[in-house]
């Protein structure tokens, strides 16, 4: 049996590079809650720049390794192409995407954590996978 899943073709691209369970709780969220795909696999070289600006603080992303990925909850107003003002970053939306992605990881059973979670530096749109299960 196929699984119609809501994800958007440039989502699944995103998606490339990250790893397989993560990839399978991100589905089964998107079920629940709408959300974009923002970055997935990240490489060294970006890694370096945001951590320059101020965007990161570490070079031990788990972006770099694919057990990371960031999303955005979408605002669809129902043509199904995310435009400025429907990618939203308010932070009572990353709950409602937080929410699906916690629930989602439970049904599937893998360790997730969510950078909203984090008490010095929380990051709403982050989700990982959980460094003593995926070292
Ligand atoms: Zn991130």
């Amino acid at each position: 049996m196929t699984v119609r899943s809501p994800l958007l073709e440039r989502d699944r691209q995103r998606l490339a590079g990250v790893h397989a369970d993560l990839v399978r709780v991100v589905e089964r969220a998107r079920l629940a809650e709408p959300f974009i795909v923002v970055e997935g696999l990240r490489t060294r070289e970006r890694q370096a720049r945001l951590v320059a600006i101020g965007a990161s603080r570490t070079m031990n992303s788990r972006h770099l390794t694919g057990h990371a990925v960031d999303l955005a909850y979408w605002l669809d107003d129902g043509d199904g192409a995310p435009k400025a003002g429907e990618v939203r970053w308010d932070w009572p939306l990353a709950r409602k995407v937080a929410a699906a992605m916690k629930a989602a990881a439970a049904e599937e059973s893998v360790a997730l954590s969510w950078g909203g979670d984090w008490k010095s530096f929380p990051d709403g749109p982050h989700f990982e996978l959980d460094r003593r299960t995926y070292p």
